[in-house]
């Protein structure tokens, strides 16, 4: 089987231990933990069985060689991280609210996820790739975003596919150079996965329904909305299905989407129905939510089938 791959910011996470600590004062802190939102991604996608690959940067550090390590652990293949030397692997510290809501200080920008050069994305290092995933995040440089235009570019003519998962700041869509990013990954795109308040960030109508009719007018296949707490819904040309969540009790939201997103596309590429992948991807998300840590609530199918084995799963 040909590998799902997907490029962009491999970095630590470390977090508060308690809901309401504050990094003005020192507490206890738990990780370092693997993290990325497309190393979430990837990670998910080689626990479900599924050939991986992911493109990126890390410094020559413990905090670089805590994601290859564990990334390699699970299955992903790691050859295409360069290890720069003088760039420090990326950060992420996360406090919670007593509400839950987070709070991150990044140090991404200037971390060795920036020094990704689009040298090194070619033909070689994406000869295997049938599907290419695109994380908003990780759209934070004009020279990131060339590489990720080249890697669609070099996919789509070898005749893979490739999703998006806009996952972009607010502040970045008032770039206009930005938009013009965006809408151009849009154009390539064959299932897009944006969350709920995503979907009309990229269209012209602010309803959901306008919106989503016009990113299928831009020859977008697939369209699968995640919902948090709420589920999430699909939508093809001839078909709409909507998901409750799984009740699971929440111990950290961190790389829900991610692990979502990824379970939805192995799933697809392993010739499952749109129903089943959703379903798999919902109980992904929940799984994800319910474990502490970013890249720690990732499954294989043993878990996803036990969960929902546990759960009726609701069609709305
Ligand atoms: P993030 O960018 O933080 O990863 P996201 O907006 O991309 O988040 P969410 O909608 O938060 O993704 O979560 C993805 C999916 O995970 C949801 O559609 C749902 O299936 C599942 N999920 C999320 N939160 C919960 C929850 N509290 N309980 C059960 N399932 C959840």
């Amino acid at each position: 089987m040909q590998s799902i791959m997907t490029m962009g910011e491999i970095l630590v996470e470390i977090m508060a231990e308690r809901k309401g600590q504050s990094f003005r004062a020192p507490g206890p802190l738990a990780g370092p933990y693997a993290s990325g939102a497309p190393a979430i991604f990837i990670d998910q996608v080689a626990r479900l069985g599924h050939p991986a690959a992911i493109i990126g940067c890390v410094g020559d550090d413990d905090f670089g060689w805590l994601n290859i390590d564990r990334l390699r652990r699970d299955g992903v293949d790691t050859s295409a991280i360069a290890v720069c030397k003088g760039a420090v692997t990326g950060s992420a510290f996360v406090t919670y609210r007593d509400s839950g809501e987070r709070d991150f200080i990044f140090n991404i920008t200037n971390s060795a996820s920036a020094q990704l050069q689009p040298e090194q994305v070619n033909q070689a290092v994406l000869k295997d790739c049938a599907h290419f995933h695109v994380m908003g995040s990780s759209l934070f440089s004009f020279r990131i975003i060339d590489a990720m235009k080249k890697a669609i570019e070099i996919v789509k003519a070898q005749g893979g596919t490739v999703s998006f998962d806009p996952n972009v700041r607010k502040e970045m869509l008032r770039i206009p150079e930005m938009r013009e990013a965006l809408a151009y990954i849009l154009e390539f795109t064959d299932i897009f996965l944006p969350s709920g308040h995503e979907v009309t960030q990229l269209a012209r109508s602010a309803d959901e329904a306008g919106a989503i009719a016009e990113i299928f007018a831009r020859g977008v296949r697939e369209i699968v909305v995640k919902r948090g707490a709420d589920g999430c819904s699909y939508f093809s040309a001839d078909e709409r299905i909507d998901l409750d969540a799984l009740p699971v009790d929440v111990a950290d939201p961190t790389g829900a989407g991610d692990c979502f997103g990824a379970t939805f596309i192995a799933c697809r590429r392993m010739g499952k129905t749109a129903l089943q992948s959703l379903r798999y991807a919902n109980a992904a998300g929940a799984l994800a939510v319910a474990s502490k840590g970013p890249m720690e609530g990732t499954s294989g199918f043993a878990g996803l089938d036990a969960l929902l084995a546990q759960q009726p799963q609701h069609l709305r």
